[in-house]
């Protein structure tokens, strides 16, 4: 049977809390799958990994710990997934805003423009009702010092939608959202990232 590996970006942040998501989403899509840790960039070379998870938490503090001399994970991954752009990536909230923002002078991995701590401090943090035309169904946002895409994202890119707001954003199979999708009971996200993975692998079996 086949297995998905996953790499799950372990810089700093809510990271811990994907891995219980992603074993229920497995459990659901009846995909059998396996969480890569990553903390330093020679962390991507020791399986062959087929989706990426970048988490929330502090895009400042993980670009230090990412760009630190013993992990240097984070100029490694970007670098890896540029020569990977069909990969399935979920970037949330802080990992949104490096796919949008690498801010290592070479292009971004998400066609949008983003601004962090737009909707103000940690006590503005809230939970509201989403749209998500790619799941097809509504969604329980919980936005915790969340990032906004600015006005520049292509309708055709937009993923998720709440009061308005643009709060998902598509490239390809990369997906960055400005919510945590992960403190949600929904793991539809995750499952969609898993099945996507699932479905690359397969027709790569079958060519
Ligand atoms: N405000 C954070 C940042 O700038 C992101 C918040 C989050 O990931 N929950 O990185």
């Amino acid at each position: 049977m086949l297995v998905i590996r996953i790499g799950l970006v372990m810089l700093q942040g809510a990271r811990h809390v994907h891995i219980s998501s992603l074993n229920k989403a497995a459990r659901d899509s009846n995909i059998e799958i396996k969480i890569i840790q990553l903390r330093k960039s020679s962390d991507l070379l020791i399986e062959e990994i087929h989706a990426i998870i970048i988490p929330g938490g502090e895009s400042t503090t993980m670009r230090l710990t990412g760009n630190s001399s013993d992990s240097l994970l984070l100029p490694s991954l970007l670098d890896w997934l540029r020569k990977r752009p069909n990969l399935p990536v979920l970037g949330t909230c802080a990992g949104a805003i490096l796919l949008s923002d690498p801010q290592d002078g070479k292009e971004s991995l998400i066609d949008a423009t983003i601004n962090r701590n737009a909707y103000g401090r940690q006590i503005d943090s809230f939970q509201a009702e989403i749209q998500t035309p790619l799941l097809e169904r509504t969604f329980p946002g919980v936005f915790i010092r969340a990032p906004k895409f600015n006005s520049d994202v292509s309708a055709e890119d937009v993923v998720a939608v709440c009061d308005g707001e643009v709060v998902g954003v598509r490239k390809g199979n990369r997906i960055a959202l400005t919510f945590h999708p992960e403190l949600s009971e929904d793991v539809g996200f995750h499952r969609w990232l898993i099945e996507r993975a699932s479905t690359i692998m397969e027709v790569k079996n079958v060519s």
